[in-house]
């Protein structure tokens, strides 16, 4: 099922992301949190892409699993050290696999050290985003596109960041979703920027619930994303404390969606973390709302 046809149906939707196992990690893990969380019923469950060659084969096989349990899938697809006949490939196989939905990134420069540039990439065929949604795009499959609510982190403006959106979203994108944010009122803010300058798609909100306090402040640093100060105290107090940042974590995330489901929001992408245990408690504290 394509998720333009379910985000159109304008009833609260809250879906999953989850990760592949990565390159000869197994599946049983990924397949039994696929399972747990499938059971949960959201609206569709997506599943990132790698940036090594062979976990990137892992997304859509995690994609087709997730499809087997009933739900519909969405499978990011980053372009940036692909050439274009690599591209077709992985289409071909997502298409193969029955997936309808693709979510097209441009995925993150390789570091340097890492040497993880695979031998037949050829970056200049897609420099952007944009660039793959324009390959894409004359095809049937829905397709949606990353958005940064706190600004892209090499963009210097969110103005040019704002504009460069306007232009994938043009080229053929049915919705977005946004990075994580901690602070409803970021969200708020950038929407009514989007909707002003002409960006009319559906809009996810992006909620990571946080029950590892440890990690945070790395993952704020390398997305650009705020930590408010109540959540900072959150963090400080209860950080090194994994049964309390537990429910620390999923009452912030909570109230989070229901702030936003009480402001009109319709859509909300929970990051799980592969944790069906973190996304329960949160499905369960929203069952009212959802039912
Ligand atoms: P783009 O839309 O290309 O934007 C990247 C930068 O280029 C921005 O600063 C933008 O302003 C600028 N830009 C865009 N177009 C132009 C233009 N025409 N001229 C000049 N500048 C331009 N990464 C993964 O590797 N795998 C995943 O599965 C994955 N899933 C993600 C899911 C979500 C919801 C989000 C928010 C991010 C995800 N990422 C993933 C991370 C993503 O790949 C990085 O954030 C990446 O740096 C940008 O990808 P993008 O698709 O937003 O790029």
């Amino acid at each position: 099922m394509k998720i333009r046809d379910i985000l159109n149906r304008g009833k609260p939707s809250v879906s999953f992301e989850v990760f592949p196992p990565k390159a000869d990690a197994p599946f049983g893990p990924v397949r039994d949190a696929v399972t747990q969380l499938a059971a949960m019923k959201p609206t569709f469950i997506s599943v990132t892409y790698g940036a090594s060659g062979n976990a990137q084969a892992n997304t859509a096989e995690i994609a087709s699993f997730v499809q087997a349990c009933g739900t519909p899938a969405l499978a990011h697809l980053t372009c940036l050290t692909s050439s274009r006949d690599r591209i077709a490939e992985e289409v071909s196989t997502l298409k193969a696999n029955g997936i309808e939905n693709i979510l097209c990134l441009r995925g993150d420069y390789p570091r340097q050290t890492a040497g993880a540039v695979p031998a037949d990439a050829t970056p200049n065929d897609f420099a952007h985003a944009v660039d793959l949604v324009r390959a894409l795009r004359p095809s049937d499959f829905c397709l949606g596109g990353a958005c940064y609510p706190e600004c892209h982190p090499e963009c210097g403006h969110i103005q040019d960041d704002i504009a460069h959106l306007k232009e994938k979203v043009d080229a053929g994108l049915d919705f977005l979703t946004t990075q994580m944010f901690f602070d409803n009122n970021v969200y708020f803010h950038y929407l009514a920027r989007l909707r002003t300058a002409g960006i009319t798609v559906p809009v996810l909100a992006g909620i990571m619930p946080v029950v590892n306090g440890k990690q945070i402040d790395r993952i704020c640093r390398l997305s650009g994303t705020v930590l408010p100060p109540r959540f900072r105290a959150i963090v400080d107090r209860f950080g090194d404390d994994p049964a309390s940042m537990l429910d620390a974590g999923v009452a912030y995330a909570t109230e989070q969606i229901i702030d936003l489901f009480a402001n009109g929001v319709d859509a909300v992408h929970i990051y799980t973390m592969n944790k069906p245990e973190v996304a329960g408690r949160i499905m369960v504290n929203l069952r009212g709302i959802l039912s």
